[in-house]
This record gives structure tokens, sequence and C-alpha cells, in this order.
């Protein structure tokens, strides 16, 4: 059982679909934030008013406002967690392989391996959700 899975369930059902989605919205946005103020403490344009404390704060905060959302949204909508599986393998195994191409660390190349080769995003039709 994951973590806090009972009590994010009924926040879902006590927000229904369409507010969850809304909500993940406004957190996302709130996360983009945070990471611009991680940015700009970082020299990237302005430097922020917050000390580097708060942008970690902030950061932890509004992942864990954005990670509460995603799981009542894939709940919400009914949402395949096979399919959001088999999707981050394959984006992190075609990152891992640029990573190889890039550096030519075998690491990289080992690690993407090991990952499932299921299906070709040159092929849209292929896609099964
Ligand atoms: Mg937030």
């Amino acid at each position: 059982m994951k973590k806090y899975e009972t009590e994010i369930a009924a926040c879902t059902a006590g927000n229904g679909p369409d507010n969850c989605v809304e909500i993940m919205m406004e957190e996302c946005a709130e996360l983009i934030q945070a990471c611009s103020k991680y940015l700009r403490l970082q020299g990237l344009g302005a430097p922020p008013r917050d000390t580097p404390k708060d942008v970690r704060g902030m950061l932890v905060e509004e992942i864990a406002d954005v990670k509460i959302c995603i799981e009542q949204v894939i709940r919400a909508l009914s949402l395949d967690q096979e399919a959001i599986s088999l999707e981050m393998a394959f984006k992190l195994k075609r990152r891992l392989n640029g990573l190889y191409k890039e550096t030519g660390d075998e690491v990289y190349k080992d690690i993407a391996d090991g990952l499932c080769d299921w299906k070709n995003f040159d092929d849209e039709e292929e896609k099964y959700w």
C-alpha cells in the first residue's frame, strides 16, 4: 500500500475530478514559481528576496502538493498506472541513451538496457490507452 493512500483517496472523492485537475494546475504553477526562485538564487535573473532556506522549503512544499495532486488526478480520472509506469520507462530510457551518446559513459547504456523496450513512439498507433 502506498503511503497516504487512504488519505489521498478520501481527498480525491471529496474534491471530485474537475477540482482535482484544477488544483493540480494551480499547484504546478506554484511549483514553477518555486523552481524560478531556486534558479534566481543560482544567479539566473534577479536575486529573490527569499533566503536559500526559504526557497528549499518552497520546493519541498510545492513538490509535496504536486505529488498529492498527481495521485488524486490518477485516481479521479482512472488513469492507467501501468501505462504511466511504461511511459516513464520509455522516457527514462530515451534520456539515458541520450546521456550515453553525449558522454560515452557505458553506465548510462547499461541502465537504459535494463529498462523495458515495449513501444516505438514513431508510430502513435502503438499507444494503447
Ligand atoms: Mg502549493
